[in-house]
């Protein structure tokens, strides 16, 4: 996504962006060979600052937190409490950082945030009233919890051959190519499947059911970003599966799970941006889903694989965006 702007905000406080959301050139037809490599390389591109951080957590957590994999190849009570452990003590770090710098210590003030309204703290749509301990709540004993065990029947599968092709694993110049490729698509899979999975959610039996908990979180703060229905928890972290079936690493599978665990902290920030100074800010949050939970019927999808495009509910963040869609909610109502 292409972004550069001044900003401005509206008399009901809420902040445009004066920019439209522009998708990266991955979703070019006929590809743009210059535009792709310049996006992948420049800075900040697909490549750095954020994915090859992501990178860099997996890469620390695989070496000095979790147990050899020998050890996993059946299921006991301590490897299994480490890695609960270790997992509840990362989302901490991770929302919890963020909520704290972002929403209780104001580190940048409103900059680049989106809506002036607090999160709320006395509604009824909430688990005490309050929309952190429900999100708070929904995270540590729901999310994490499944996502623990989507990791935990990785490493077991792989520590007994039943996952990772043992077979094709020996030839190492085959090995490390297609590690390197699953990482890099990494991104790519993670935003295919999240379309999936939330056009699916966005079905009214399902909606009604089990989706419209996380659309309680109409204003968001990072702990909003997993603040799910344990069902969608496990259709959300069900992008490992992908993995299963053609890694031969776990640490492919571990990126995977990870990177949907640093997508929903960081595209439910409620800023468009993290501001460090003046003169150096990242993109830390996501206008393009923040979009979806304001208006619903648009923008399902990630936003690096801009599927929504293709199937019409794109929604560039414009004023003429707004028009767009009412144009065709309005078309939809009529047939
Ligand atoms: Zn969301
Ligand atoms: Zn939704």
């Amino acid at each position: 996504m292409r972004k550069t702007s001044t900003y401005t905000r509206n008399e009901r406080g809420e902040w445009r962006p004066q920019y439209k959301i522009v998708p990266a050139p991955i979703n070019d037809w006929p590809p743009r060979f210059g535009a792709l490599a310049r996006w992948m390389f420049s800075f900040p591109g697909y490549l750095w600052p954020l994915n090859l951080f992501w990178v860099g957590i997996t890469l620390a957590t695989w070496t000095w937190l979790t147990p050899a994999l020998e050890a996993m190849q059946t299921f006991e009570l301590w490897w299994v409490s480490l890695i609960l452990c270790r997992n509840l003590a990362l989302t901490l770090l991770l929302f919890g950082g963020l909520h704290l710098y972002l929403h209780v210590f104001h580190g940048q003030g409103s900059s680049y945030r989106f809506t002036l309204k607090p999160l709320a703290t006395n509604s009824g749509r909430f688990l005490f009233r309050n929309q952190v301990f429900d999100n708070m709540l929904r995270t540590l004993f729901s999310a994490v919890p499944i996502f623990t065990g989507f990791e935990i029947l990785t490493y077991w599968g792989f520590a007994n051959g039943y996952l990772g092709y043992p077979g094709v694993a020996a030839d190492p110049f085959l090995f490390w190519g297609w590690f390197i490729f699953l990482l890099l698509m990494g991104p790519v899979i993670h935003s295919i499947h999240f379309y999936l999975g939330h056009r699916l959610l966005h079905k009214r039996w399902l909606y009604l059911r089990v989706h419209a908990l996380h659309h309680h979180n109409v204003e968001v703060g990072p702990w909003s970003g997993l603040a799910m229905h344990p069902v969608e928890h496990a259709i959300y972290f069900s992008t490992v599966i992908v993995q299963w079936l053609m890694a031969l690493h776990p640490v492919n599978a571990l990126f995977q799970i990870q990177l949907a665990i640093f997508n929903a902290a960081t595209a439910h920030t409620g800023f468009e941006r993290i501001k460090f100074s003046d003169w150096f800010t990242i993109e830390g949050g996501s206008h393009f889903h923040y979009l979806h939970h304001k208006h619903f019927e648009c923008n399902y999808g990630g936003s690096l694989v801009v599927l929504d495009r293709l199937f019409g509910t794109f929604h560039d963040g414009s004023e003429a965006g707004d028009a767009v869609m009412r144009q065709r909610l309005r078309a939809i109502s009529r047939a």
